[in-house]
């Protein structure tokens, strides 16, 4: 007979209910029902030049949170749950190792991965220039590992951003027109801006860029500089009292007079390094996240006054 359901079966009825609920809620305003449909980059200029192409067509979010150190990014297990689900997770393989390891659990199908287009073809050695080194700290150094910093050179940022507009026109063809005029006027910027630099960059009293953290290795080769790191590609690898001394040799020697420091990163170093050799310290900002303190409000802002700043520490006329 037709009885009321047993109590157990009610109680199992209230259960799932309870946690349709939970996961409903869990669900609203949080990685995991915003993920579907949407793209998740997993640093700042990914993010940046995927907003650029998408022009509001498609939801854009970031794994790395504004002001937040990228190469040792955490994931909680919602931002991987939203990476399952995303339309496509676009991100470089070999810089944060959180999300190399999460792309085991996303569909190979929806993930982009530009380290190939980025031409990652610097590594800590020779950005770093440390020839002389033992052999145990070349390893402490993880030199075999690429230099990730890619955006910092408009030429690399431009192929980059080609690749990851060609895969949005693909995967989804009612907006590609679009996504492709965006992609050519995203690419012009980066091409004005690269002259720009080659221009500003083109005469300057000295080409030695000491650095904090070793960020501008592709921007250095690309218009002529001479980059120096004091922390290699990570900057959280702090050097022995022997490279500090290297460093400071290498700054008297050259007579040089402005020492880069970068916003995400203690200016400690940096300013060991300069109060021990009379320089001063200049703010070069790597451009991993945009936050109150960044010296402008987007990229391009921020790599121009990079620029200024550059010409003024190294002497450009
Ligand atoms: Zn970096």
């Amino acid at each position: 007979m037709p009885a009321a359901p047993s109590r157990r079966a009610v109680t199992a009825l209230v259960t799932a209910t309870a946690l349709a609920l939970a996961t409903a809620a869990c669900g609203s305003g949080s990685t995991l029902s915003s993920a579907e449909g949407s793209v998740i980059t997993s640093f700042y200029p990914l993010q940046f030049a995927t907003q650029q192409i998408t022009g509001g067509a498609l939801p854009v979010t970031v794994l790395t949170k504004p002001g937040a150190e990228p190469h040792d990014l955490e994931l909680a297990p919602q931002d991987i749950a939203g990476m399952t689900r995303a339309k496509l997770v676009v991100y470089a393989d070999g810089f944060q190792p959180a999300v190399d390891d999460a792309m085991a659990e996303v569909q190979p199908a929806s993930v982009l991965d530009v380290a190939d287009a980025a031409q990652l073809t610097l590594t800590a050695a020779e950005e770093e220039g440390h020839a002389d080194e033992s052999t145990a700290e070349h390893e402490a150094h993880d030199h075999g590992s690429a230099d990730p910093h890619f955006w910092l050179d408009p030429q690399r940022y431009a192929a980059v951003a080609k690749v990851i507009g060609a895969r949005l026109a693909a995967d989804d063809p009612a907006h590609a027109a679009a996504y492709e005029k965006n992609t050519a006027a995203f690419v012009a910027r980066l091409t004005t801006l690269d002259g720009e630099l080659r221009t500003g960059l083109a005469s300057c009293r000295s080409k030695v860029l000491v650095t904090s953290h070793a960020a501008f290795g592709y921007l250095a080769q690309r218009y002529g500089l001479e980059q120096h790191g004091i922390t290699g590609i990570s900057p959280d690898a702090e050097p022995s009292a022997a490279g500090l001394q290297q460093i400071s040799d290498l700054v008297r020697k050259e007579g040089i007079t402005t020492i880069f420091q970068e916003t995400l990163v203690e200016p400690h170093l940096a300013e060991t390094v300069a109060g021990s050799t009379g320089a001063t310290v200049a703010t070069l900002d790597p451009v991993e996240g945009i936050t109150s303190a960044s010296a402008g409000t987007d990229y391009f802002e921020v790599m121009r006054s990079n620029l200024s700043a550059l010409q003024k520490g190294l002497g450009c006329s």
